[in-house]
């Protein structure tokens, strides 16, 4: 697969500032946030699309789910976040290395990721 630069920041090649890390995933805010809390939980195992995870990888996917969840917690916003996984260019994913959207803190039809889907 490509490398993309969620790679890089998962490898610390790229700087970025980690709101949470672990031996399994690494949380950055998103540089373009559409909601006050805009935070992606990406794995350090390069898997490109959800699509592409397999049955291995299943503890890892919740792992990544728990993380988010936590942080939501932790930022006050446990009663209302959204979780969002793009799948492929016609999900609306950008960057080829799965990660997990956790947006919370707008309304949250104003805080969609890709609204033709909506
Ligand atoms: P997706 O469209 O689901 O693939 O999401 C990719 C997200 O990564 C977008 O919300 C981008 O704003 C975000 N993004 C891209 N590059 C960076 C970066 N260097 N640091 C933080 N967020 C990024």
């Amino acid at each position: 697969m490509a490398d993309t630069i969620f790679g890089k920041i998962t490898r610390g090649e790229v700087p970025a500032t980690f709101v949470y890390e672990d031996d399994q995933c690494v949380a950055i805010n998103d540089i373009n946030p559409q909601a006050p809390t805009h935070i992606l939980v990406i794995p350090r195992k390069p898997i490109p699309r959800l699509v592409d995870a397999s049955a291995d990888d299943q503890a890892l996917l919740g792992h990544l789910l728990l993380v988010a969840r936590e942080l939501a917690e932790q930022r006050g916003v446990g009663d209302g976040f959204r979780i969002v996984i793009n799948n492929g260019e016609g999900g609306g994913q950008t960057v080829f290395h799965l990660h997990v959207h956790l947006l919370a803190g707008a309304p949250m039809a104003e805080a969609g990721l890709a609204p033709d889907m909506q």
